[in-house]
């Protein structure tokens, strides 16, 4: 039991990732798991054990709200999962970028992470919260350059950023932050971004071959063990880590 006790949040836990990370942190223990996401109806079913709010994170009251209804229901906050995230496709490349689409993506992904990090943190210092720790999901293209996508790829480079910026800052407060880079996992956002025709396997067959580990494919629950280490205190003293979990795609 990793996270006995714990009481933690998780941005776009309706759905993929977010999702399944939600499940591990109730199987390791947490007391608590508020599931915050816009997809009302699969965040509910998602959040039959535990408790889902509405939360759209690119508004800063929400985020506070969310933040401060989940300290005043359980008493106080340990681990905020950052992870709510939206991605646009192969045409917003530098020469065609559509700039109000890529304002949409940073929304989400920059400012919505941004607050998110600032509202956790504030309720873990004036709760004088122990081994707090907030966990961003950045991504492989945090720290590549891609096709397509470059918002994505800048928005989450700005992912990286805040996490190694907010690290410095926050360990005075014994908080960690700390992010988790996957490459590509089967879903609904990766299926949207390859045009919404394409199934799990074709992608799994077909984006899995640029991993360097062959014969198992990366699933959400890869990137919620990590997850699930970076918010434990197994990782007592790992802080400003990008953690990349991409079965050696960067390795090429
Ligand atoms: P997903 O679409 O399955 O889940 C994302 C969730 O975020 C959804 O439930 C969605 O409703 C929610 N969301 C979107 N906008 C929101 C908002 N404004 N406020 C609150 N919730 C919102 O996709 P996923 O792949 O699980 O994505 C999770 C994170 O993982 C994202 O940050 C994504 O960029 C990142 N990521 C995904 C992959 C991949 O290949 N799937 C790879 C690297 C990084």
């Amino acid at each position: 039991m990793k996270l006995a006790g714990k009481v933690a949040i998780v941005t776009g836990g309706a759905s993929g990732i977010g999702e399944e990370t939600a499940r591990r942190f109730a199987k390791q223990g947490a007391r608590a798991v508020v599931i915050a996401d816009v997809q009302d109806e699969l965040g509910r079913e998602v959040a039959s054990k535990s408790v889902y709010v509405h939360c759209d994170v690119t508004q800063e009251d929400q985020v506070k709200s969310l933040v401060h209804s989940t300290v005043a229901a359980f008493g106080q906050l340990d681990v905020m999962f950052s992870n709510a995230g939206i991605a646009t496709g192969p045409a917003q490349t530098v020469l065609g970028l559509d700039l109000e689409a890529m304002d949409r993506v940073l929304a989400v992904n920059v400012r919505g992470t941004a607050a998110c990090v600032k509202h956790a943190a504030r309720a873990m210092v004036e709760g004088r919260v122990r081994g707090g720790s907030i966990v961003c999901t950045a991504s492989v293209a945090g720290s590549t350059g891609g096709r397509g996508m470059v918002d994505y790829y800048l928005s989450k480079h700005a992912v990286v950023g805040l996490v190694r910026s907010a690290s410095v800052q926050l360990g005075e407060h014994g908080i960690r932050v700390n992010c988790v880079s996957p490459y590509v996992v089967a879903t609904p956002m990766a299926l949207r971004g390859f045009g919404g025709e394409k199934d799990a396997e074709w992608v799994e067959s077909t984006v899995g071959v640029n991993m360097s580990l062959k014969g198992v494919a990366l699933r959400a629950g890869h990137v919620a063990d990590a997850v699930v280490f970076l918010a434990s205190a197994e990782s007592e003293l790992v802080t400003g880590l990008d953690l990349v979990v991409d079965g050696g795609y960067k390795g090429h």
